[in-house]
């Protein structure tokens, strides 16, 4: 039986020297979960990734695959099996002609659209720019700029190693269930994804950001206010609530505590952007500090969200769809609000309308999202953030339609990954191509 490390140039198993640090190289985030892979190997193109699966299926071994590393659960670090780092798949080729780039899976949300701008074209990526398309895509996506559409119905086709360890092209017409699965089944999808075939769209005139401020005292009010001139806003209007910390608009390195409600406009004319973000102007909380509307660019947006989510600290995130009711929300919400474990510690409101289309495997049963992120920085204070986020919305439950999955908490709190007809196919697709299981599916299954 040949050996792994003949297939690639870097493979690592358990107890060998540069294991660890290939393990923790593996997380974006500071915590790194106690999951032990057998082998991490890193791949530089698809016939090595077709190789690797091949290998592990002759040595009876599961895989996960690994793109920009940014799961908040580290969703790719399993016990057991080999992980394939695909991170060095960055490559970028686009067709300015037909609005189509082909996309390796670990290129970073800034990488493309980098190489888009000087075409004067975009692609929704992710809201912080370091994240891997790989697992956005996967995940459904929920997209700068993206109009509540999620990002992953811009996947034209996708080129994928399947369990056997055949590379395939899938898309609309040839292998259709790995084109369906490829669109929203996160990592519960069975395969390994070396391209991305994306459609990508004009860049842009003009961006436009509002905010309005409020005490933290107030959040109730304002989250009903949120979902009052939810109604009013045009559909392509960016519109979110982060209650708990957020980095100070004059000075990033102050963390205010306080809810902040802001809105964000891509449209054809300032004019344009300014009448959409109008109903913002109209807080009847008497608390409320209204902001002008000013300029904005994905870059700034890429910018401002790094310094909400920053890199270097620990995260433990978890969340919810769901269409209930706010009188039924805010009791339960508010003891996420009182405890909140750390000063950058967020609860997140986000409305989104997608409508799930049979096309697809993603699943968006909004109409709202809640997520909560702890954000800490000691090893001492992972129980109380991990309970914080897992716990609350557990309690949750009964008014939760499931859970959005590029924010999963799925190894602690198995929770409806996918809406009940789309997980029985995803299911039945598994049973059909993947019986042997040689991928990994979601974790808490698993
Ligand atoms: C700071 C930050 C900001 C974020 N902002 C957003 C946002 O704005 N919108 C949003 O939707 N999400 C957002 N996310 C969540 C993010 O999209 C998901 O965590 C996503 O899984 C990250 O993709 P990745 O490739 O970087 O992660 P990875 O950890 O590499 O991958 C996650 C999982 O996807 C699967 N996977 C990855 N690549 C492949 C592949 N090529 N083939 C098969 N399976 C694969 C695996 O199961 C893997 O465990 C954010 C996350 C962070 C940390």
């Amino acid at each position: 039986m040949s050996s792994v490390k003949d297939l690639v140039d870097f493979a690592v198993a358990r107890g060998d020297d540069g294991y660890e640090e290939a393990r923790q190289g593996i997380v974006w985030q500071e915590n790194v979960p106690d999951r032990f892979p057998d082998v991490i190997v890193k791949v530089k193109n698809q016939l090595e990734v077709a190789q690797v699966v091949q290998w592990a299926a002759a040595n009876n071994l599961k895989v996960s695959a690994r793109s920009g590393g940014h799961a908040w659960a580290a969703s790719s670090l399993r016990d057991g099996g080999v992980l394939v780092d695909l991170s060095a798949l960055d490559s970028i080729e686009v067709d300015v002609e037909s609005h189509l780039a082909r996309v390796g899976p670990g290129t970073k949300g800034e990488q493309l659209n980098g190489a888009l701008a000087p075409h004067d074209l975009f692609f929704p990526t992710g809201h912080c720019p370091s994240v891997g398309l790989g697992g956005f895509l996967l995940g459904g996506g929920y997209g700068v700029a993206g109009g509540k559409r999620e990002s992953c119905m811009s996947v034209r086709a996708v080129d994928v190693v399947t369990p056997q360890g055949e590379l395939i092209r899938a898309d609309e017409t040839r292998n259709v269930d790995y084109y369906w699965a490829a669109r929203g089944s996160g990592a519960g999808f069975f395969g390994v994804v070396t391209s991305f075939h994306l459609e990508v769209y004009p860049r842009p005139n003009v961006g436009m950001n509002l905010s309005v401020t409020f005490p933290l005292s107030r959040w109730e009010e304002a989250l009903r206010w949120s979902l009052t001139i939810s109604d009013k806003l045009d559909n392509d209007v960016e519109l979110y609530l982060l209650i708990g910390g957020y980095p100070d608009s004059e000075d990033p390195s102050v963390i205010n505590l306080g809810v902040l409600v802001a809105a964000t406009i891509f449209a054809d004319s300032e004019e344009a952007a300014l009448a959409a973000l109008q109903p913002l102007k109209d807080c009847p909380v008497a608390e409320a500090a209204i902001g002008e509307a000013v300029p904005t660019t994905i870059e700034e947006i890429y910018a401002l969200n790094d310094l909400i989510d920053p890199p270097g600290y620990r995260y433990a995130v978890d969340n919810m769809w769901t269409s209930a009711g706010i009188d039924d929300l805010i009791p339960q919400l508010a003891p996420i609000i009182d405890n909140l474990p750390s000063p950058r510690s967020y609860l997140l409101w986000w409305l989104w309308t997608a409508d799930d289309e049979e096309t697809a495997a993603v699943s968006s049963p909004g109409p709202s999202f809640y997520s909560a992120y702890a954000i800490y920085e000691d090893a001492a204070d992972d129980e109380r953030a991990i309970s914080w986020v897992t716990e609350n919305m557990r309690a949750l439950e009964p008014w939760s339609n499931g859970v959005q999955l590029n924010d999963e908490n799925l190894g602690r709190r198995y929770f409806r990954p996918l809406s009940d007809p789309k997980l029985k196919k995803l299911e039945e697709l598994r049973d059909k191509h993947d019986g042997s299981r040689r991928f990994f599916s979601f974790p808490g299954l698993e």
